[in-house]
């Protein structure tokens, strides 16, 4: 057999190549065709092969593909920074562009230390973040991650660790229940607060559902607004991780207005461009940058690719794309008929414990009993069983961690794109329901 040249995620593993993508469907060079339950990475949300996204990148690379950031803008990264300032709720008008999630968290972190930097309160540099979270891979930005497996190689490089609770209620820790719990996990953020002092702290940053550590872990009642409540008490900049629940993944353009609460700094990514093109952003309210427009004038962040033509004119495309489909309503929608199916799949099986989630990001944590809640263990590798078997049913489903945290238990996340059809939907659910059948088959 040839030897490999590039190094892929696992190295021990074959990797498929794919030939082509259509609409909701990714075909390998075998010609086997995988329905794309996951849009990728929480990624493609409007499919493969979108010719308005194809034409718009053409014409673009037609014009010029690059133009270095510090020397000019270009019509396309100035119009996608009109169009979030237009889509996303408050005083979010400012955007700086990025190439991945990781670096708008990276951008997050650094603009919320400057604000309170040029307002002459230099101590004010901590950021406090939550366990059972991801916010990217770089050193930074894996400080603030709560996902143990992406961190222990690297500890000692890292600035801080988190330090809160995520909302995980279907083990919630105080044994409440979510309708009628005051979010009593927020009761948390406070104390840390308190612990290290407000005047060390610039920010809090969370993900409004937790994706890859948590496998869309949903909030109780009321605790954004509590969070928001207590991070201005404190004097502390409220940041959302919408990388992977923005432009339309939970029903709305962020995931934070399904309770009215406004960040003051936004990360958004994948679903930015749909994965036509790498490109993300940090998005900025205008109270945050104010004192920087009035002080030294310059965020200090950025990267060769930041704000590359080619990438925003396709992150352009897709969001005109999103609005002129009304993907938003289609999201919240769709993703009702497939939370109904998958709890409907969850009663007759022996193995979903959990299922949650908003709009097309759903969850589904697996349990050896439901009445106790007792996850798998480690040794079992479940989740990769399951992703196993799916891709050789013809489906794509994503890896999540859910259970006890760093230890054992096991989720996936389903998030097809929004652009899935009824049809399409029915046959998700025939497929998944397919490979859980299997699954128990193994191992009861
Ligand atoms: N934040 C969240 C919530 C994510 O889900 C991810 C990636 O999965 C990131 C940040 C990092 O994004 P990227 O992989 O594009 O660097």
């Amino acid at each position: 057999m040839e030897r490999d040249y590039l190094i892929k995620p696992m190295l021990d593993e074959s990797y498929k190549i794919v030939s082509h993508g259509q609409g909701v469907y990714l075909f390998d060079t075998d010609g086997k065709k995988y329905m794309d339950a996951s849009s990728g990475a929480v990624t493609c949300s409007i499919g493969h092969g979108v010719p308005e996204i194809i034409d718009a990148m053409g014409k673009q690379a037609n014009a010029v593909s690059f133009v270095y950031r510090s020397q000019f803008s270009s019509h396309a990264a100035e119009g996608l920074a009109k169009k979030l300032s237009e889509i996303t709720p408050g005083d979010l008008n400012w955007t700086f562009l990025v190439n991945s999630g990781s670096e708008a968290i990276e951008t997050a972190m650094k603009t919320a230390i400057q604000y309170f930097q040029e307002q002459n309160r230099p101590q004010k540099t901590k950021i406090i973040s939550r366990w059972m979270s991801y916010h990217g891979i770089t050193l930074g930005a894996l400080s603030l991650s709560g996902h143990p497996e992406r961190r222990f190689r690297f500890q000692q490089l890292l600035e801080s660790n988190p330090e809160v609770s995520p909302p995980y209620c279907y083990r919630c820790p105080f044994g409440l229940n979510p309708a009628s719990c005051n979010a009593k996990c927020t009761d948390e953020l406070e104390t840390a607060i308190r612990r290290t002092g407000a005047e060390h702290i610039a920010a809090f940053v969370a993900e409004p559902l937790v994706g890859a550590a948590g496998a869309a872990l949903t909030p109780p009642e009321g605790y954004y607004e509590k969070i928001r409540d207590i991070c201005d008490r404190y004097d502390i900049l409220l940041i959302a991780d919408e990388v992977m629940t923005g432009i339309g993944r939970t029903g709305k353009t962020l995931a934070m207005e399904h309770w009215g609460v406004l960040p003051d700094i936004v990360a958004l990514g994948k679903g930015m461009s749909a994965g036509y093109a790498p490109i993300a952003a940090t998005l900025v309210s205008d109270r945050v940058m104010r004192p920087i427009q009035q002080g030294s004038k310059l965020i200090m962040s950025g990267h060769t690719y930041s704000a590359n033509p080619q990438s925003a004119a396709a992150s352009l495309a897709v969001l005109h794309y999103i609005e002129k489909n009304s993907l938003n309503d289609a999201s919240a929608e769709k993703g009702k008929t497939l939370m109904k199916q998958l709890q409907k799949l969850q009663k007759k099986t022996s193995i979903i414990g959990d299922v949650r989630g908003m709009g097309l990001m759903i969850g589904i944590e697996f349990v050896t009993d439901k009445a106790t809640k007792k996850p798998f263990s480690k040794a079992c590798h479940l989740t990769s069983r399951i992703i196993k078997k799916a891709q050789m049913n013809g489906l794509l489903v994503y890896p999540a961690a859910a259970g006890i945290e760093g230890g054992d238990g096991d989720a996936i996340l389903i998030a097809p794109p929004l652009t899935i059809s009824e049809e399409e939907l029915t046959e998700l659910v025939r497929l998944f329901s397919k490979t859980i059948s299997e699954i128990e088959a193994e191992i009861i």
